[in-house]
């Protein structure tokens, strides 16, 4: 029920209980009014009765007063009259001409009290009023009643009996009743009337105003109150108007300059504000993650960063994440949830194998079936990721899913993925930069083998772990005999390409776990971890003789060099490995003062010696 309703409601039942009350007021007053008149009609009817009846009997002409009881009785409203003799007086004078005897209980009631006694008969069709009159004798007055009867004084003599019909006066108080009553109605309608005439027009605003609240709570704001309204109304609604057309305008700016900041492409929410407060939500946490990740000391913390975010915020369970690298296109798995990897072996050696990064478009499998004909989980629904770091690096997030609607909640988290991925791009691109300065830094130009700063920075870290560990390490230092011949007669970039050429047999010649470095001019250092010294000068006597047989072009002649090599072991030959390099340069020295191109080892002695 509209509020209008509701106010026409209770004004009409405001009214209605006035009107009822006034009506029921009145017709009581009125009743016993009526009631009260009549009831004094019978008494002056029945005192003239009895005054009748004395001078009746003073005058003797008793027997006359059939006739006068039958001219009261025509009286207007009298319906019947009839005395009642009492048993003194029957006693006395005999019941009378007429038959004066009492008629019934009331009758009777009187003639024992001497009360008057009162009597209101009512049904639908009419209305009586009963009253019966007590005449008692007395002394006092003239006559003097007891001069003629033998009665006591306040004795009853007899009762004069009346009935009054008093219908009319009901009827007449029924009418004017029915009257108030029709007064009251058309009093009512129209009060109802003007009312509504009056209350209509701000009610529908109200239902107006209410419907654009609503509207506007779900983030509708485009609803406006078109009806007119004259007088104080229409301001209000005028400024009610412009106040929404005020919103609508801020909270769509707002929205429209949030989503600069952060990318809401799949966003569904209608509610300007509600996708604000998202926005500056997910911007926030956005910001406060480039801000941790600004302080992380390299690439694969901030990676691991990513993991969580994916994890927790994001809530993936299943997904893996690559790293691509664009010059080699090799493709490296930096983290997985699963066991294995779901993508096919070929995609890791060359990365333009997966689709992600040779169309550099979010992969969805749900988008066409059997979308990236490299994906070994036939199962599974899956969206690969590519984001772009810099020229030299790229990355794919492959996320799994069992079915399709759940692979749809996640796709809803994608451009939010991204934004974190945007936030991440500079911080990762400077990261890169810097480990890669610092790895030129820490290599030779010419050879690619690590220098000398890098062996000072290694050993500074390497020597607590020997110690701790117990590793033992044997050292090789190695020279060319006689390179400066090479410069001098051939030119440097002769000498350059068999330093070069060194440096790619004592590579190929050493295992992962060993470490070449180029020391000096055409000095190298090998270190070999965990190895015997039988392992250790095969490998020597391998570059030895490697080097030995290969032959250099320059212009039309071809040159033969040969190396000196000097090996010392770390613990036997000393504790620490800057020593133990020292006594390794020993060797060498007397591998070069004893005729060159030798392996030499170092002993204790060569001090004495040198
Ligand atoms: P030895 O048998 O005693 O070692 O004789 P050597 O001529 O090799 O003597 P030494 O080791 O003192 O000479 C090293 C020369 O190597 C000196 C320098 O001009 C040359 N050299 C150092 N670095 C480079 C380089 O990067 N390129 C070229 N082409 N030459 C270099
Ligand atoms: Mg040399
Ligand atoms: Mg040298």
């Amino acid at each position: 029920m509209n509020t209008n309703k509701k106010i026409l409601l209770i004004v009409a039942f405001m009214l209605i209980a006035l009107a009822a009350a006034t009506i029921i007021n009145i017709a009581l007053n009125f009743r016993s009014f009526s009631y009260k008149s009549a009831i004094e009609k019978s008494e002056i009817t029945a005192v003239m009765v009895r005054d009748g009846l004395t001078s009746h009997m003073v005058n003797g002409v008793m027997n006359k007063r059939k006739f006068f009881l039958k001219n009261i009785s025509n009286y207007d409203g009298v319906e019947a009259l009839w005395i009642v003799r009492s048993p003194a007086v029957i006693k006395q004078y005999g019941p009378g001409l007429i038959r004066e005897k009492p008629k019934d209980k009331i009758d009777n009631k009187v003639l024992q009290t001497g009360k008057m006694e009162k009597l209101i008969t009512e049904n639908s069709d009419i209305a009586k009023l009963r009253v019966s009159i007590p005449y008692t004798a007395n002394s006092f007055d003239t006559p003097d009643c007891l001069s003629c009867h033998n009665v006591q004084e306040g004795d009853v003599l007899g009762v004069i009996s009346m009935e009054f019909d008093i219908s009319h006066t009901r009827n007449h108080g029924m009418l004017t009743i029915f009257k108030i009553f029709a007064l009251n109605v058309i009093f009512i309608i129209i009060a109802l009337f003007l009312t509504n005439h009056f209350f209509k027009p701000y009610m529908r605003i109200f239902s107006d105003l209410t419907d654009m609240i609503t509207h506007a709570n779900s983030g509708d704001f485009s609803h406006r109150i078109t009806r007119k309204i004259s007088g104080d109304g229409a301001e209000v609604v005028s400024q009610i108007n412009q106040l929404f057309t005020n919103m609508q305008d801020t909270f769509g700016e707002l929205k429209s300059n949030l989503t600069t900041f952060v990318s809401r492409s799949n966003f569904s929410c209608s509610d300007p504000l509600e996708e604000s407060k998202t926005i500056i939500h997910e911007l926030s946490d956005v910001y406060k993650f480039k801000k941790t990740i600004e302080l992380d000391p390299n690439k694969d913390a901030i990676y691991e960063r990513v993991y969580y975010i994916l994890k927790e915020k994001f809530g993936i369970t299943r997904f893996s994440f690559f790293e691509v690298n664009k010059s080699t296109k090799e493709r490296t798995l930096l983290y997985s949830t699963e066991d294995e990897n779901f993508c096919m072996h070929n995609t890791m050696a060359n990365a333009l194998e997966c689709r992600a990064v040779r169309t550099d478009v979010d992969v969805i499998s749900t988008d066409f079936s059997d979308l990236c004909q490299n994906c070994k989980s036939k199962e599974s629904e899956y969206t690969c990721i590519p984001f772009n770091i810099n020229k030299d690096v790229s990355i794919v997030i492959s996320i799994l899913s069992e079915d399709k609607n759940k692979l749809d909640v996640v796709n809803k988290h994608i451009s939010t993925i991204k934004s974190y991925l945007d936030a991440m791009k500079p911080v990762l691109e400077s990261r890169i930069l810097m480990e890669k300065l610092r790895d030129s830094s820490l290599r030779d130009g010419l050879t690619g083998l690590y220098n000398r700063r890098f062996l000072e920075e290694y050993i500074d870290q390497e020597q607590a772990h020997i110690l701790r560990e117990k590793i033992n390490y044997d050292i090789m230092m190695i020279d060319i005999d006689f390179f400066k011949l090479v410069n001098d007669n051939y030119g440097h970039d002769i000498g350059d390409s068999v330093i070069k050429a060194l440096s790619n047999i004592l590579q190929a010649s050493i295992r992962d776990s060993d470490m070449a470095i180029r020391y000096g001019g055409e000095e190298f250092l090998i270190l070999l971890r965990r190895t015997t010294s039988e392992a250790t000068m095969k490998i020597a006597s391998n570059i030895h003789s490697a080097f030995k047989q290969q032959k250099f072009a320059a212009g039309n002649e071809t040159i033969e060099k040969t190396l000196s090599i000097g090996i010392a072991r770390l613990p036997e030959d000393g504790d620490s490995i800057w020593k133990v390099i020292k006594y390794a340069d020993t060797a060498l020295y007397s591998a070069k003062n004893t005729g060159r191109d030798k392996i030499v080892e170092f002993t204790s002695d060569m001090f004495e010696e040198y």
